[in-house]
């Protein structure tokens, strides 16, 4: 934020050898791959980075075990392997967890096939040693995790998945990104494209935070928009063929005392679809539902009936937690971007990526998961390098499986839990909770030293640690206000909604402050978090 200025200065005044449109986990890939390469790259994104789809995803990153369902064994495979590389490239915000999958009466799965397909998955995706998949029976399973129901459980697997904060893990590609040179700027949007002879040589640009319009020249133009791929295809008169069927995917979240889970849990729903139950600090998180979707994309919405479906599912599995609406701290609704193939339902549709190219140039890329975007952005970069002519070796080969995110610094998971006890010892010194150090620990890996660092001593540790945190969001992470740190940098608006609500006014000032906002501005960028935290909360009637 501080320094914008130069930032719209080098959009303005550089060629690129691509711009890139959309900052969210795909987008954001792509940037560190080009970069990485030594192209000229440049992203810019509308809303905050991330704001899009990839903050609203069910946070995991996996070998798609529901793909089994539908024969996708090469995407299996795929997605198996990848899911290794981005954990090794970032182990603390990339976190295995074992993941149960109970099977019960009535239920899509039984002992044997549970078993072959959670063997043919870890087969499929690589899995090795301890990570394998385990079978429990009955009594084992609700000895691991007594809140399941005794009368439908017949026995469970554990398998192996990798849990991910998904807007952190976009945050942390962008910054990677502009550590190799990347330019890259959020709330800025693109509302047209321009053309030297009918091929697309750059877009025209409204700095929202300005405001001012200004012209980025480019020599190749990707559109990683998500869900707004299609607008950006109309964009350059080149929406035909193949189109994005857009479906709406809602997690809510309650307190974990309410539903005290040991693992997470991925279940049956009495109408065949599969959800998950997912721990999470002090909170669990229950998600997700999948139904076609046609309102405005910026803010889709958690409807009365999107939670009604979500509690009947968790209430079935785990009746002890009587869980009802008002028991639901937050929630978030996502769009996915998939690609509408004629006649399948919103769960039957492929999640797999594919590329357009429009015959002015416009690359666009849509479908695809959280889970690909190294792949993705690995092919998108090498069809940008070989369009710019490239030939060196450089330009031509893809380095992001070396290059750690989030200040690298662990070689595995065991590390990373050293590190948590560590911090442990350090914020109980400080006068906050235990799980304060996962906390920070799985959000900012080896940067939680310097943001401890930045904690002013007071009255009130809580306190102290938000605005540390809204300083680093600030100063390294390109929030621009309380919405940006309460939501994307900290998570706090899902996973702890009251201390979201308690310190907005704190970190409200700090913005004010520190971008010397006029009382207008101040309370117009309060406001704007203030509707999010009650939106989250808020239920209304499809
Ligand atoms: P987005 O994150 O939406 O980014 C596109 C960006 O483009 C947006 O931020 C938008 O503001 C910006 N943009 C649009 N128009 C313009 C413009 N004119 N100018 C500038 N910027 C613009 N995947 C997994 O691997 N694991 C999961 O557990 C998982 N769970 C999911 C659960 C749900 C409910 C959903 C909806 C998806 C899930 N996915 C999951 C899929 C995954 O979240 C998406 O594939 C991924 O986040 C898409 O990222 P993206 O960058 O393509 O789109």
């Amino acid at each position: 934020m501080h320094n914008r200025q130069s930032l719209l200065a080098a959009l303005t005044e550089t060629e690129f050898d691509l711009l890139i449109i959309g900052g969210g986990a795909t987008g954001a890939g792509i940037a560190l791959d080009a970069a990485s390469r030594g192209l000229k790259t440049a992203l810019v994104e509308k809303q905050d980075y991330a704001a899009g789809t990839s903050s609203r995803s069910t946070k995991l990153i996996h070998g798609g075990l529901r793909y089994l369902k539908q024969l996708e064994f090469a995407l299996v495979a795929e997605v198996g392997q990848e899911r290794a590389i981005v954990h090794q490239l970032a182990p603390h915000l990339v976190e295995p967890e074992k993941m149960m999958l109970p099977f019960v009466k009535g239920g899509s799965f039984n002992k044997l096939t549970t078993s072959i397909a959670l063997k043919v998955y870890d087969w499929l995706a690589g899995v090795k040693g301890d990570d394998r998949r385990v079978m429990l029976s009955r009594a084992k399973a609700l000895k691991m995790e007594p809140s399941l129901n005794e009368d439908l459980l017949l026995g469970a697997g554990l398998y192996a998945e990798y849990r991910t904060d998904d807007a952190r893990l976009t945050v942390e590609l962008i910054k990677a990104a502009v550590a190799h040179g990347a330019v890259c700027l959020n709330y800025c949007r693109v509302n047209g494209l321009t053309y030297q002879d009918h091929t697309v040589n750059g877009a025209k640009m409204e700095d929202l935070l300005g405001p001012s319009s200004f012209e980025v020249r480019a020599k190749k133009v990707v559109n990683a928009a998500g869900p707004w791929v299609d607008e950006m295809r109309k964009m350059d008169g080149s929406l035909s063929g193949k189109r994005l069927h857009l479906t709406k995917g809602v997690h809510i979240v309650v307190a974990r005392d309410r539903l005290p889970l040991n693992h997470a849990q991925y279940f049956d729903m009495p109408d065949g679809r599969m959800i998950f139950a997912i721990p999470r600090h002090r909170t669990t998180y229950i998600g997700t539902t999948d139904t076609d979707y046609s309102g405005p994309k910026e803010n889709p919405r958690t409807t009365a009936q999107d939670v009604s479906y979500l509690l009947e599912g968790a209430n079935r599995l785990f009746p002890r937690a009587g869980l009802k609406p008002e028991h639901i701290e937050s929630s978030w609704a996502g769009l996915r971007p998939l690609i509408h193939e004629d006649g399948k339902s919103a769960s039957e549709l492929s999640r797999k990526d594919e590329i357009f190219i429009s015959p002015s140039g416009l690359i666009s890329i849509a479908g695809g998961k959280l889970t690909g975007y190294r792949k993705m952005a690995k092919k998108v970069t090498t069809l940008v390098a070989k369009a710019l002519g490239k030939k060196d070796a450089r330009s031509l080969t893809c380095v992001t499986r070396n290059i750690g995110l989030g200040g690298g610094g662990f070689v595995n998971a065991a590390a990373v839990k050293t590190y948590v006890k560590e911090i442990q010892a350090k914020v109980e010194a400080k006068g906050l909770p235990a799980w304060r150090a996962a906390y920070l620990v799985h959000n900012y890996g080896l940067q939680t030293d310097e943001i401890l660092a930045k904690m002013e001593s007071g009255a009130d540790p809580e306190r102290a640690l938000i605005l540390a945190e809204t300083d680093f969001a600030f100063q390294r992470e390109f929030a621009t206000g309380p919405a940006d740190v309460l939501i994307r940098r900290t998570g706090r608006l899902y996973f702890d909604h009251a201390s979201a609500q308690k310190y907005l006014p704190e970190v409200t000032d700090y913005f004010t402050r520190m971008l010397q906002l006029s009382p207008g501005k101040a309370s117009a960028l309060a406001h704007e978090a203030e509707v999010a935290l009650r939106e989250a909360s808020e239920f209304p009637s499809a």
